[in-house]
């Protein structure tokens, strides 16, 4: 190893090595799409940019925890009465023309998804009807259902259009949120007042419930909690006048515990000074809830969200209760994963209801309703008894028979005595692609599995002199298929880096068979920048934040294209730049297809012209097609020879292998049988899409 290039590149800096990894910080601007030669937005475009400019300024920090930018004061009590000042920060009215310019600009499309369904099954029906005529009618139908609400062109219109406590418009300024991005441009006016983003359509409307589909790193994570408090903060209000006590509001669902941890921090960051409480559930924890007479029919076997170790523990906590009442925790906010909150609603012998939450968000959503969580979401969306319920679903994917799904839920609650109020649908761009300001590639690693962890290390040690790989900044996110690989690939990469820029513990794998708080460190390590690699498997697919990473390389191939999707969604966030690699041997060709076209895709959003494509004519005119039951099994399990513990990523040949662990001896040997054993079989080292994690 050539031990100056590796310093140099990485440790400059010895007292903060990790700055010196990232390149120089460069403004971003959070917006996807502006264009800006759409009619009618030119002063929009011009505000747009100045407000650019200035957040340009600042000295961004692209390694998270993000420190604030400037102090800004507290809102006076001035401030927070508004009604005076809203009328001079109102914004001059918006003609529709302009609206609409404004949403095509920035490819914001609404959609009322509930009628629609509706719509297109009466036309099915009508089977005298000739097809084209059916076709022209079910366009008329879409084209009706067609939504225009007035786009968020500054966070400043929060206040005097949409009544935002002041408080949360002044901790947006000091997190240095100056510019909405486009899925808050077009939630945040829609769930903050919908009788006044659509007049007319949205009148009889409380509230809507709301599915947005927008890419990663764009901002989702905003677009639910700025509503959600503020309604909490209007409520507040009200109630207190009223002497009613606080009640618990709202819940957020997330696949992850690692995800869920992330958006309480985020709403603790957001509701600061508001004394509205975001609180993160955890095990053996009670919140606020109400006995039912429903009879709990049996504790769910599926289990499959919860660690191995956790289980242990959820055991002695159980025992513990029985003796020790816990006292139950306040919270007007409670983020968690679907398993954790349902295990505390069935644990006694009747099931517990939460009649008092407003409104349920599933961030992720697509894979909330998708098999392995569906019946945990669902049995939470049971027990929010509330007739005015409003859900929220958010993903950078979603299926169409998710979104019917969603339908279906909605309907029954409605026929069971819910408010009727409409589904609204945002996609952001074109559905299910990648961000455009990634750098795609697809590697072709040789047949075996030596190619990748060579290429892998051309990666960590670029010289320059493989024109197929790109030139990397440091840090990466590294995906693979299962915890076992994980692991040995962490074996293999530990020494990587020499003693003098910090050795082995500049790399570290993380999945779900570890502990929590091992799990913990690693990520807040990762997000200081004392890891340099981080090698994963789908646990940290969806939604983590890391600002710093610079790319993401899929050394196993991702089981589906929303897995695609997703993985290299961890690097670009927030309108910055990154790096996909994804390697394949000859095994995963038959796979290759679906991800070579999301790939196409994406590249054709972005404007880039044929001669920089990632996948070029001749490999996807090769690729063969796939059908769709191999598809769904890919999803599922993976490919098949990367299962199980035989399937370790090692450079070492089976002979080595062999003599060394004869060597190891007895005892050695039978610790080895028992860590197998912990092990499990080869399903439970597996970590597909999402099997095996929390
Ligand atoms: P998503 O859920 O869409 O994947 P997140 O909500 O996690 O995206 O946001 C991605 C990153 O963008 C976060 O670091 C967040 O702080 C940042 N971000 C969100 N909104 C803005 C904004 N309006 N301006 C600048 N950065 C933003
Ligand atoms: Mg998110």
């Amino acid at each position: 190893m050539d031990l100056l290039k590796v310093l140099s590149r990485g440790i400059k800096k010895s007292a903060k090595p990790e700055k010196s990894l990232a390149p120089p910080p460069k403004p971003t601007n959070p917006q996807l799409y502006t264009d800006f030669t759409i009619r009618g937005t030119k002063r929009k475009a011009d505000e747009a940019l100045t407000q650019t400019a200035s957040a340009a300024d600042d000295n961004v920090d692209f390694f998270a925890p993000k420190e604030p930018t400037k102090p800004v004061p507290a809102p006076t009590d001035d401030e927070e009465k508004p009604a005076k000042k809203q009328a001079t920060s109102a914004p001059p009215p918006m003609s529709h023309d302009e609206i609409y310019q404004i949403l095509k600009g920035h490819k914001l499309k609404f959609t009322i998804l509930s009628s629609q369904v509706e719509k297109k099954t009466k036309v099915k029906k009508s089977k005298k009807k000739d097809k084209k005529k059916q076709k022209v009618e079910a366009k008329a139908a879409d084209a009706k259902q067609s939504l225009y609400p007035r786009p968020l062109t500054s966070f400043n219109e929060l206040k005097g259009t949409y009544n935002v406590s002041a408080r949360l418009v002044a901790n947006l300024a000091e997190h240095g949120y100056r510019l909405p991005t486009e899925v808050q441009m077009g939630s945040l006016p829609l769930l903050l007042n919908p009788k006044s983003a659509v007049a007319d359509t949205l009148d009889d409307a409380d509230h809507v419930n709301f599915l947005a589909v927008a890419p990663t790193g764009s901002g989702k994570t905003l677009s639910f909690l700025i509503p959600t408090l503020n309604r909490i903060l209007s409520q507040r209000k009200k109630s207190q006048e009223k002497g009613n006590k606080q009640s618990l509001d709202a819940i957020v669902l997330a696949p992850t515990r690692e995800l869920a941890h992330q958006i309480a921090n985020e709403g603790q960051k957001l509701a600061a000074g508001t004394g509205v409480k975001i609180v993160l559930f955890k095990k053996g924890m009670r919140v606020p809830a109400e006995a039912s007479d429903i009879e709990v029919a049996q504790v769910s076997d599926n289990e499959s969200d919860v660690d191995e170790e956790d289980k242990e523990k959820s055991e002695d906590e159980s025992e513990d209760e029985a003796t020790v009442s816990q006292a139950v925790t306040k919270a007007d906010i409670l983020v968690t994963t679907p398993m954790l909150l349902l295990n505390f609603l069935n644990r006694e012998k009747t099931k517990k209801l939460l009649p008092t939450v407003r409104t349920l968000i599933l961030d992720e959503g697509d894979v909330l309703l998708d098999e392995l969580f569906r019946e945990q979401t669902q049995g939470i969306l049971a027990a929010c008894t509330s007739e005015s319920l409003q859900l929220m679903c958010f993903s950078a994917t979603m299926g169409s028979n998710i979104e019917t799904l969603l339908v279906q839920e909605l309907e029954k609650r409605q026929q069971g005595g819910s408010s009727a109020s409409p589904l609204v649908r945002l996609v952001v761009g074109l559905k299910d692609t990648a961000v455009k300001n990634i750098k795609h590639r697809l590697i072709y690693t040789g047949d075996n599995e030596r190619g990748k962890l060579y290429t892998m290390r051309q990666l960590l040690h670029p010289t320059g002199t493989n024109e197929a790989l790109p030139d990397m900044n440091l840090p990466f996110l590294v995906f693979v298929q299962t915890i076992d690989r994980a692991t040995s690939l962490h074996d293999e990469l530990k020494y990587e880096f020499p003693a003098e820029a910090g050795g082995s513990t500049r790399v570290a794998a993380l999945h779900s068979s570890m502990s929590e708080t091992a799990r913990s460190k690693i990520i807040a390590r990762f997000r200081a920048g004392e890891i340099w690699v981080l090698i994963t498997t789908d646990l940290l697919m969806r939604g983590i934040d890391f600002r710093g990473v610079n790319g993401v390389i899929n050394y196993d191939i991702p089981t589906s294209v929303a897995g695609y999707v997703h993985r290299v969604g961890r690097t670009a966030r927030a309108g910055g730049a990154g790096d996909a690699v994804t390697m394949y041997t000859k095994e995963d060709i038959p796979f290759l297809r679906s991800i070579a076209n999301v790939i196409t895709l994406s590249e054709k959003q972005a404007g880039k012209d044929g001669n920089q494509d990632a996948v070029p004519k001749w490999l996807m005119d090769a690729l063969p097609k796939v059908k769709k039951e191999d598809k769904q099994k890919l999803k599922k399990s993976g490919v098949e020879s990367r299962r199980g513990t035989k399937a370790q990523i090692t450079s070492k040949s089976a002979w080595e292998r062999r003599r060394e662990n004869n060597k190891k001896g007895a005892i050695a040997g039978s610790r080895r049988r028992g860590n197998e054993d912990h092990a499990g079989d080869e399903s439970e080292g597996q970590e597909s899409e999402w099997g095996g994690l929390d």
